[in-house]
């Protein structure tokens, strides 16, 4: 593995594979392009979690803008009333791998991945089958392991217990949140 840039959504998703990637003394950084989170507030506490797991293995964490007014006209008109893991979900699965894959080729990474189908929440065919689409428009190798195994989601979930961290309800966007 060379030098990763790895998607996060949010701490109790991607500290299993930090710890894991960290211990193995990987050379990776980790970004956090979540625009999809609402309201701001959630947003915040949820970049702070995260930012305390990356401080607390010693990992390179990266913010980019969070812009949620243009991810709901860019990803989310017309799609308001899907249901998770329907068309919406894959929407904003390849909005934000896009922007990975962007950052990492334009800052010199040599790959990219995601936590982002690591819940069992989650899809995961249909973030690989984004993943596939960001790779190729960027021209930047996709890692595609799946995270999901070693108990990846339950690692993480460990972890930011014992770190005492914020874990949220919902899976990020209004639409999600007025769901439950
Ligand atoms: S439910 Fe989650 S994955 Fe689906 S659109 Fe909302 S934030 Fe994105």
């Amino acid at each position: 593995m060379g030098n990763l840039l790895l998607l996060s959504c949010c701490a109790p998703c991607s500290a299993g594979v930090i710890k894991k990637l960290a211990t193995e003394s990987k050379n990776f950084t980790v970004l956090f392009f979540n625009p999809n989170i609402a309201p701001f507030e959630e947003y915040q506490k949820r970049l702070n979690a995260n930012k305390k797991v990356c401080e607390n293995f010693g990992i390179n964490f990266i913010e980019l803008p969070y812009d949620h007014e243009t991810w709901l006209k860019e990803v989310a008109e017309g799609f308001e009333n899907e249901p998770e893991r329907g068309a919406r979900c894959k929407r904003c699965f390849l909005y934000r791998l896009r922007q990975a894959a962007k950052y990492a080729k334009e800052n010199g990474f040599d790959e990219f991945s995601s936590v982002l189908g690591i819940s069992r929440y989650k899809d995961l065919e249909s973030v690989n089958k984004a993943a596939e689409i960001a790779q190729k428009e960027f021209d930047i190798t996709y890692d595609f392991t799946n995270w999901r195994k070693n108990s990846g989601e339950q690692e993480g979930l460990k972890t930011v217990k014992e770190l005492n961290l914020y874990i949220q309800k919902y899976c990020g966007c209004e639409f999600s949140k007025n769901k439950n």
